[in-house]
């Protein structure tokens, strides 16, 4: 029998690992062998949905991930809608012969690099989404779901929503109904993903908001840089920035929250916008990125020193097209 890999994205969040995991568990229920797999390590926060740590990683395997993908029959991919989003694996995915299904909730999925696709913008997470296939794949009898499934699939829905306050659908709640009666318990989860964090991490936010955050009203946007300094002043860790974005644009004259990170070959960005605003436009055209409408990223390669410049021209440009276009 041949190993299923199951891979998703880099940088990998809530919905990406739940995602994996929950696809592992219920393929491990019906007797295959699958293999979850990730172009980078899982932030520390994220580690608890992978017990026994049967989650590779493409930096330290590169040679097994490589022989599982090339010699798979079928190949398993969640919540990414683009090759690029997979970096270094990229070429390795492409090059492999299996049959490649897609579940995805991003926009404009790279429908020619699989065999099949399950595209739903309107749902929360690829998490929801891939619940939805097993239910339907399982004659919505749900008891054929084991619960370590179920309990990752909802921890992946709960980690997109930001704790349902994003991206939440009627199907949504559905699906929360169906795992609250199944004995997920949603009060551990939530605390699980958002409310542990390392001392170090929670003061980094203190500092962020009141000594690194720039508001630009006339320019609707706040942003943060976490710098070389910051990361080393709190010993920042993988992950530790998320969640920050959103608290920027609770100003209400803010439209645009933007976290730049700086990473060792490239600054990472992140955006939300309020509804009406598209995050998404935002960094496709400024920030080599996109996601989703209101939830966005991207990267772009220059000197620390200019990243101030270099985010609020890009904003009043960006502002000046918008005009243009309506
Ligand atoms: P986050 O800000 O949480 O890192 O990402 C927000 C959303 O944007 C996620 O759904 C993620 O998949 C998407 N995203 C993040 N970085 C990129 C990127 O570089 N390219 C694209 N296309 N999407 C991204
Ligand atoms: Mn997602």
């Amino acid at each position: 029998m041949k190993f299923i890999p199951i891979v998703s994205h880099m940088n990998p969040d809530g919905d990406a690992v739940g995602a994996v995991m929950g696809i592992y568990y219920f393929l491990r229920h019906k007797g295959l062998d699958a293999v979850p797999m990730l172009p980078d390590p899982a932030p520390e926060r994220f580690r608890w949905m992978d017990e026994d740590s049967v989650i590779l990683n493409f930096r330290e395997n590169e040679e097994r991930i490589t022989t599982l993908l090339s010699e798979a029959e079928l190949i398993i991919a969640l919540d990414f809608n683009n090759l690029s989003r997979i970096d270094a694996m990229a070429s390795v995915f492409r090059a492999a012969k299996a049959r490649k299904v897609l579940i995805d909730h991003h926009l404009y999925p790279q429908t020619e690099c699989f065999d099949q696709v399950f595209s739903t913008p309107d749902i929360s997470s690829a998490s929801e989404l891939a619940f939805q296939i097993l239910l339907d794949y399982c004659g919505n009898d749900i008891s054929q779901i084991p619960f370590e499934c179920l309990n990752a699939l909802t921890a992946g829905m709960l980690s997109d929503t930001n704790s349902f306050n994003n991206s939440v659908f009627p199907s949504t709640m559905r699906m929360a109904a169906m795992a609250i009666e199944n004995k997920v318990d949603l009060e551990e989860l939530n605390r699980r993903l958002f409310h542990i964090h390392r001392e170090e991490r929670v003061r980094m936010i203190g500092h962020c908001l009141l000594n690194a955050m720039v508001v630009r009203k006339d320019l609707e946007m706040a942003y943060v840089f976490i710098d070389k300094e910051i990361k080393r002043k709190f010993c920042y860790q993988k992950g530790d920035g998320d969640g920050l974005v959103n608290q920027l644009l609770d100003i209400p004259e803010v439209h645009y929250a933007i976290v730049l990170t700086e990473d060792p070959d490239r600054i990472r960005v992140s955006v939300r916008s309020k509804t009406g605003y598209s995050a998404q436009k935002l960094c496709a055209s400024k920030f080599n990125g996109g996601g989703h409408e209101k939830a966005s990223g991207g990267h772009i390669r220059i000197a620390a020193a200019e990243v101030p410049a270099y985010v609020e021209r890009s904003m009043a440009e960006y502002l000046k097209e918008m005009n243009a276009d309506e």
